[in-house]
């Protein structure tokens, strides 16, 4: 079983679970140092200072290394 971190949903897959990720509407920061994905709430304790949830990550700061995925989206397309 595979489980998405973000949102809790289970998949029979990993393809299922790879496809759900890009939709995850919980998991909205993406981190380009490590790739991961995760909640804003995740990232950030008091809303302006972000960092990488990932012990093994030193990636931090909204729109440096982390981006909300949406933004991603509309700047790639
Ligand atoms: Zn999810
Ligand atoms: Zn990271």
């Amino acid at each position: 079983m595979h489980t998405c971190r973000n949102c809790n949903q289970s998949f029979q897959t990993e393809l299922a679970l790879e496809l759900h990720r890009d939709t995850c509407k919980k998991g909205q920061l993406f981190c380009q140092v490590c790739g991961e994905r995760f909640r804003e709430g995740d990232a950030t304790q008091d809303g302006w200072h972000y960092e990488c949830p990932n012990d093994e990550c030193e990636a931090e700061g909204l729109q440096e290394d982390l981006y909300r995925i949406e933004d991603v989206r509309t700047t790639t397309h």
